[in-house]
């Protein structure tokens, strides 16, 4: 029988293979699905009693040889009348009308539309269908040649199954080349559910007929059998992935060891993962992992790959996941989530929607419950451990990015966060948000009713004022990540009356402005006179000097730095852009003088001017020496006048 394809155009091979250049490589994913649809189809028909043959090996096939590229299945097969229904009359109308319309999509058609058998026509300029079908009909050939017109008549074939034999296009000679295939092979292919050879590959094993002799350790000889190479079929899929069985079934072994499969390359193991299991009122199964991440965010080492029924889409995942949890591996795998798509198209569509805000609130579940769940620790004796922290709290410190960035940018995850996040304080005990507001409210609220929350972002660098404060009865948090400034912005419009206070930002005093006052010991002439003997001495670019009213007993001077100036500052680094201007200004400093102390007032009375210059360096020497600010000559220097003084 020879007939033209029921294309309305004339010419669909030409437009398949312009609009789809970019993507050729799909078409190798087109015909394994269709030959594992068809195995699996024959697999049904068995398990209910309507096909009563021997299945055979299912395994399917895929070979290069000379010129051809072909994909051999023992599926179902094809009668001459399901040939004539489901190739030559293409379910496709209005070819031209369709591209024209959705230009942007091209992507999208093929697979929707019934166009993925001929998407070989992508690379091929003749192909064959070699098929006999389970039922008792004749083997039918099949072949054209990229014109709309093909050839079908009886075939030779005894076994049930298909072949699809690709006469590769000269200008796509790559996928005649093993290693191409095989590259394809593992990127779409790899967790497939029947399984799929190609090729050979080697095996070493111990030779039962053949035999070394070796050295035996004490002088003689013994025989040992020899390693020979074995050429085994190369199977490329593992067809019973992780994501695919009952959590129940799984260990954390399993788990563990299925994320390395999913990224060879990765070295380092996962935190935890989510097992996602949906049925209504869309489908959706996958692990998600949480993996390490301290300071640097790099999502595009190990994304997300999006599957459907086993077959790899994408692992460009934007609009599935929400945008904060693209920092998360692993794998999501849902048949209502289109095969052929762009992005556009994904983000738009309303099942890809309701996955995403699903993910969001599992992971918003799952957090929640281990924020319930304590660490299983046994004493000495065998006995739980009754403060053994909770399962959040152990994992907190590599997971607070996801959670910062999840409440940044999505409302309704942030709400749910509000209930577990936890913060951190400088003795690295953990705290929900409520639970530590109660904590410190009496001691730290100021004179307005505010809650003053300190904070550190260093606890080397800012050890003083972190001792300062806690000699106070304060308790100050230890806040380091990279998102800092954002995040306490956030907490600040969420939590009502709640201001975040680094430890350095004030002297201890000021921190937390509560009504009493100390008295001065020095008049207002005295200030006068005071104020330009420390201006003259330091760098007024960078410090401003202010005479403060403290503790007799607390240092003589102190840096301070305003919050607000310098929560700008870090926010403009990190959000790049917008506030530049504060990005660029360099560090300013308080110099803040203790008036009342003893030191102070001796600058003050001192007639000696060399004296008092060396007395007023040696003291902001010392201060900036607590901030980690005295560096390079000037802490040289300082460590010289300092020997001066002892001997
Ligand atoms: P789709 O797979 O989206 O239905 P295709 O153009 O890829 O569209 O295939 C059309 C039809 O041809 C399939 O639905 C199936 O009935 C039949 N078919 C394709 N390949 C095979 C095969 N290897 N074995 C049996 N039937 C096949």
């Amino acid at each position: 029988m020879q007939g033209n394809l029921n294309v309305q155009t004339e010419n669909i091979f030409p437009v398949i293979k312009k609009f789809l250049y970019s993507d050729h490589e799909i078409f190798l994913r087109e015909l394994i699905s269709n030959a594992i649809d068809a195995t699996q189809k024959l697999k049904a028909l068995s398990s209910r009693g309507e096909f009563s043959g021997d299945m055979g090996d299912l395994t399917v096939e895929v070979k290069i040889e000379k010129k051809k590229l072909i994909i051999s299945d023992r599926g179902i097969g094809m009668t001459e009348d399901e040939i004539d229904k489901y190739i030559n009359q293409i379910a496709f109308s209005g070819a031209n009308d369709f591209l024209d319309k959705y230009k942007d999509v091209q992507e999208n058609l093929i697979g929707h539309f019934g166009l993925g058998f001929y998407s070989a026509f992508m690379v091929a300029d003749k192909v064959e269908i070699d098929t006999k079908s389970y039922k008792d009909a004749p083997a039918m050939h099949w072949s054209c040649d990229g014109s709309p017109s093909f050839e079908m008549k009886e075939g030779k074939r005894k076994d049930r199954g298909t072949d699809i034999i690709l006469h590769i296009a000269d200008d796509c000679k790559e996928f005649l080349e093993e290693h191409r295939i095989l590259e394809l092979l593992k990127k779409y292919c790899r967790f497939m559910p029947i399984a799929i050879r190609f090729g050979e590959e080697s095996k070493w094993e111990d030779s039962e007929t053949e035999f070394t002799e070796v050295d035996d350790g004490n002088g003689g000889k013994k025989k040992q059998p020899k390693r020979v190479e074995k050429k085994i079929p190369r199977i490329i899929n593992d067809t019973d992935p992780a994501w695919r069985k009952k959590p129940a079934d799984l260990s954390d072994e399993d788990y563990r060891k299925f994320y390395h499969e999913l990224y060879p390359m990765n070295f380092e193991d996962p935190l935890f993962q989510i097992h996602l299991n949906v049925d209504y009122p869309f489908n959706l199964t996958g692990i998600l992992y949480f993996p390490k991440v301290r300071k640097t965010i790099d999502p595009n080492r190990n994304k997300i790959q999006l599957y459907c029924n086993q077959v790899f889409v994408t692992d460009s995942v934007e609009g599935v996941v929400p945008e904060y949890l693209m920092l998360l591996h692993g794998v999501l795998d849902s048949p209502d989530i289109p095969l052929n798509v762009s992005r556009s198209y994904l983000q738009s569509d309303s099942n890809v929607k309701k996955i995403a805000q699903h993910i969001s609130k599992k992971v918003a579940d799952k957090l929640e419950e281990m924020g319930k769940q304590k660490v299983e620790l046994k004493d000495a004796d065998g006995n739980d451990v009754a403060d053994a922290p909770t399962k959040l709290e152990e994992k907190w410190d590599d997971i607070k990015i996801f959670v910062e960035y999840g409440m940044l940018t999505e409302e309704k995850f942030c709400e749910r966060a509000m209930k577990f996040a936890l913060l951190k304080n400088t003795d690295n005990k953990y705290f929900k948000l409520d639970d530590y507001r109660d904590k410190i409210k009496t001691l730290q609220t100021d004179k307005d009713k505010n809650v003053i929350y300190l904070y550190a972002t260093d606890v080397d660098e800012q050890h003083a004022y972190i001792a300062k404060a806690k000699e106070k009865g304060y308790d100050v948090l230890l806040m380091d990540s990279v998102l800092n400034s954002h995040y306490i912005n956030l907490l600040e419009q969420k939590v009502e009356k709640t201001r975040f206070v680094r430890v350095d930002a004030d002297t201890v005093e000021k921190l937390i402005a509560h009504d009493d006052n100390i008295p001065e010991k020095l008049s207002q002439e005295e200030k006068d006179k005071l104020k330009p003997i420390i201006e003259n001495e330091v760098d007024k670019a960078r410090f401003t000097v202010m005479l403060e009213s403290m503790e007799s007993d607390d240092q003589p001077m102190v840096i301070t730095q305003n919050e607000f100036m310098r929560r700008y500052k870090e926010m403009s680094q990190t959000s790049g852009g917008g506030m530049g201007f504060y990005g660029e200004m360099p560090d300013s400093y308080n110099l803040v003088v203790n008036i009342n102390h003893p030191l102070i007032g001796q600058i003050l009375n001192e007639t000696d001017s060399d004296k008092q210059k060396n007395l007023v360096h040696q003291l902001t020497d010392l201060a900036l020496l607590s901030n980690g600010l005295l560096k390079g000559e000037a802490l040289t220097q300082f460590i010289k006048r300092s020997v001066d003084i002892i001997k």
